[in-house]
């Protein structure tokens, strides 16, 4: 029989590589601390309808990637392919807004159906932040602020803020017009991709990542161009607040999110370390979602931070991160051993050290070859002479201290105190 493999684009996380990604996730979660920002976990399936309305039918997400099915009960559902529809559902459902602005991140795994390589899965995680219910420029910035200071914080260098401004939906209904007749008057020099978008979603032309329609497409006119007065003097305003924070940006006129809630502020951080997959995160403003969604006009802006490629980042840096080495590995072997070992291993952890326990009933060397390669301090050694005592030895793995033989308690509140001091 063929083994069992996991599906395309799904991978598993192996114990060696977990301790970086709790670390990133560890220094996520205290900068939303600190930036008063609370936890939101919404379900992993949701209704189909909520992603086709919220994100837009004619996206690549909706048209081509989602993981949709229909239940028992007859109801079409999708894995979620990204986080805000989401959380705009749960604030709209439970009426959280009648309580004011909400601050809310999430995390955790999205799905797409995607060709997989290098920073692209099919089954991938994101962290994000949703700030809901603030319309000043200034909170465009602050979003902006928090994705890159904690980037900074985790130590990813060669990063560059793009930015861009998509208008209102009216600005953006304007320039579709004269975008259309320009990609239609320059038809065939298109890839077959962009051909098809011109009638479905055409400012998603603009992000084609063929590189001859991008040389051809620096003659198309400008979504700059098209912004009324205002959308220029908020565009302005969020731009003078980065600049208040001193957060570097680079303007780029044909930056076009992938979903087509976004308006106003657009944004994406990008790595020329990661090749093709250059976004770590993208996000901007959404204020026309919640409504859209049925809830109250609420003006919104957010991002989402792609794990796997931040992970890709960091390890190109080595920023390697070990898992806890144990304060004490217990060795034993003979049965009343094991069974004395396995009472002092509890007693450790219930004391609050970090105890490994070798289960193994290997020869003796063998056991202590493993303790050193553990990383741990001390070892407690029980053969049947000490079980028949109710003892063990303790012995330092790393330093000079005099092997001891002691009471199990003992030995516990020995390590305690070795540790605290
Ligand atoms: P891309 O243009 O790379 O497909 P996107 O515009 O579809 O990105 P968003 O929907 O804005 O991406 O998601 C935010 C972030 O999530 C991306 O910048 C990226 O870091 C990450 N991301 C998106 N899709 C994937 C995927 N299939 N695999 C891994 N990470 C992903
Ligand atoms: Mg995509």
């Amino acid at each position: 029989m063929a083994s069992l493999q996991s599906l395309r684009g799904m991978v598993d996380l192996l114990p060696e590589r977990t301790p970086l990604w709790q670390h990133l996730e560890a220094t996520a979660r205290e900068h939303f601390r600190r930036a008063a920002i609370a936890e939101i976990r919404t379900p992993l399936l949701e209704a189909t309808e909520l992603f086709a309305r919220g994100i837009g039918e004619a996206t690549d997400v909706v048209g081509k990637e989602m993981y949709s099915f229909t239940d028992r009960g007859e109801r079409s559902c999708t894995l979620r392919p990204e986080g805000t529809a989401s959380v705009v559902r749960a604030v709209i459902q439970h009426g959280l807004l009648s309580q004011g602005p909400q601050r809310l991140w999430y995390g955790g795994p999205m799905f797409r159906y995607e060709r997989p390589q290098a920073g692209r899965q099919r089954q991938f995680h994101q962290i994000g932040v949703e700030l809901l219910g603030v319309a000043d420029p200034t909170s465009d910035a602050e979003a902006i602020a928090i994705a890159w200071d904690l980037l900074a914080d985790l130590g990813v260098g060669g990063l560059q803020l793009e930015l861009n401004s998509l208008g209102t939906p009216e600005d953006r209904q304007r320039y579709r017009a004269e975008l259309v007749s320009w990609l239609q008057a320059h038809h065939d020099q298109l890839d077959a991709d962009s051909q098809q978008r011109i009638s479905a979603n055409p400012l998603r032309v603009l992000d084609s990542k063929n590189p001859d329609t991008q040389a051809l497409l620096a003659g198309a006119p400008s979504l700059a161009d098209a912004l009324a007065g205002e959308s220029h003097e908020r565009f302005a305003r969020v731009r003078q607040a980065l600049e208040a924070l001193g957060i570097p940006f680079v303007l780029n006129p044909r930056l076009v999110r992938g979903l087509d809630y976004y308006g106003h502020t657009a944004f994406e951080i990008t790595s020329n370390q990661l090749g093709a997959q250059a976004t770590v995160c993208g996000g901007g403003r959404y204020d026309g979602l919640v409504e859209q969604l049925g809830g109250p006009p609420t003006a919104a802006v957010g991002w989402a931070i792609g794990l796997e490629r931040l992970v890709l980042l960091l390890s190109q840096g080595e920023a390697a991160v070990a898992g806890p080495a144990p304060d004490l590995y217990v060795i034993s072997r003979g049965e009343a051993a094991e069974r004395l070992a396995l009472v002092l291993s509890r007693q450790g952890r219930q004391a609050g050290l970090v105890v490994e326990r070798d289960a193994s009933g290997a020869a003796f060397g063998k056991q202590f070859k493993r303790a050193d390669r553990s990383g741990a301090a001390w070892a407690a050694v029980v053969g049947d002479r000490e079980a028949a005592e109710a003892v063990a030895l303790l012995k330092d793995l790393r330093g000079e201290a005099p092997e001891r033989r002691l009471p199990l308690a003992e030995l516990v509140a020995c390590l305690i105190q070795a540790n605290s001091g």
